[in-house]
């Protein structure tokens, strides 16, 4: 007998976990996930770095973020499971007064939409926080106390399980290879583990985003970009419980992990492709910046062995593409996160789910992130883009 199912999640990283957690939370019980790999978490969400911020610059990413962060920190009670949310906020360090000017709007937008836990930093208070920092070129600052890191595998587990617990499937080494469509909706998916009918499909494939939405005949603008991360050897000589510090000067940033650090910077000659390879001499470019903002990281020993390199998912304007598409009933799209589908993950869930269920939602105004804009024009741009 064919399988069905109320809907197919294409992918199971966090955001196709997600996804599945609100629509069983909803009551729609009967929902498949298919992950390509024997175990989640290979796509992105096993390579972030887990920030979490509310500190961004476009009302519609703040948005999510005033969703997401709360849930975060529920996490742990809401699904009985450990998102290792940790609180220790984010840090921008202005270093221009474009800088400055841009922190301050974005500060102003940031609290008339809700969120009370930002604040502007002057440079004495940045010095007094951390001594470490070379300052005299910082001006100033931005704070937010509820920003910090999450585990983003253990927040997918903890979706994924939830959603099982209350009837969702999970087929892993299962792979979507077609998707079909009649009279312009979507009726089914071909899978390597047999066929599945279905009336809604949501394509969760990450990085993989435009081939999965070109099985259903549409052309996705969203690019693999490999970006690089450097966990450093146990390290004492900066504070374990700082927040995620990002150098507005050159966007060098880096946070506490285990013992040591986790280094970050996004190398703008980097170009799109599916690479995924570490590139050893990314190493001394941002240990160069490191130590340019923190003279003691000078010491830091890193062992290239235990970098990493994974692949975010761009789009034109660097916001998500979440919602139905216009001209084919039935296909939802949860894409393109460039660089934030960790931290957006609940707030897409959400949306993702009351779009599928009952056509609107209140956690964001979907028709800024749907697909169309792209062809309308409508263009947004965030500009805090790490
Ligand atoms: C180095 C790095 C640092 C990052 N740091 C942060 C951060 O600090 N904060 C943040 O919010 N975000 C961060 N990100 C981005 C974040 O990791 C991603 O936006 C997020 O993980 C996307 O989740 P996803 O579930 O959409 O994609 P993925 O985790 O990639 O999952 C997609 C899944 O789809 C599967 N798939 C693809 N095609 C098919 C198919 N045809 N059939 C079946 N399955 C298929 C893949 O196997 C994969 O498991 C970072 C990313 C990288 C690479």
């Amino acid at each position: 007998m064919m399988e069905t199912a109320d809907v197919v999640i294409v992918g199971g990283g966090i955001v196709g976990a997600s996804i599945a957690y609100h629509l069983t939370a909803a009551g729609c019980r009967n929902v498949l996930i298919v992950e390509r790999e024997t175990h989640q978490g290979k796509g992105s969400t096993g390579k972030s770095m887990g920030g979490v911020r509310a500190q961004f610059s476009t009302p519609v990413n703040i948005q999510m973020s005033l969703y997401s962060i709360p849930f975060y920190s529920s996490f742990d009670e809401r699904l009985g499971f450990p998102c290792g949310y940790r609180p220790q906020g984010y840090l921008f360090l202005a270093t221009r007064q474009s800088h400055l000017t841009y922190l301050r709007d974005n500060y102003q937008r940031q609290v008339s939409l809700g969120l009370k836990t930002v604040r502007p930093v002057s440079a004495e208070e940045i010095r007094a926080m951390y001594p470490q920092l070379r300052s005299d070129d910082i001006l100033g600052g931005s704070f937010c106390s509820t920003d910090g890191f999450v585990d983003p595998y253990s927040a997918m587990v903890g979706f994924t399980q939830w959603a099982a617990a209350h009837g969702a499937r999970v087929w892993r080494d299962a792979e979507v290879t077609a998707i079909s469509v009649e009279r312009g909706a979507v009726t089914g998916v071909t899978t390597s583990r047999g066929c599945v009918s279905t009336r809604a499909v949501v394509n969760a494939a990450g990085a993989w985003a435009a081939q999965v939405a070109a099985m259903a005949g549409l052309a996705l603008p969203v690019e693999p970009l490999r970006r690089m991360l450097i966990p450093t050897e146990p390290f004492d000589g900066f504070p374990r419980q700082a927040p995620m510090i990002i150098d507005m000067t050159n966007g060098f940033h880096f946070r506490p992990e285990a013992l040591g650090f986790l280094l970050a910077w996004n190398d703008p000659t980097e170009t799109p492709g599916y690479k995924t390879d570490f590139d050893p001499a990314f190493i001394e470019k941002v240990l160069t910046r490191a130590a340019e903002r923190v003279p003691v990281f000078e010491n830091l020993a890193v062992n290239p062995k235990r970098a990493w390199a994974g692949l975010y998912e761009m789009t034109p304007d660097h916001h998500a593409i979440l919602g139905p598409v216009e001209q084919l009933r039935g296909f939802f799209l949860a894409n393109g996160f460039s660089g934030h589908g960790v931290m957006h993950a609940p707030a897409t869930g959400k949306v993702l789910s009351d779009l599928i269920l009952t056509g609107s939602t209140d956690v964001v105004n979907p028709e800024l992130l749907n697909v169309s804009r792209f062809e309308a024009g409508r263009l947004l741009e965030e500009t805090a883009v790490l």
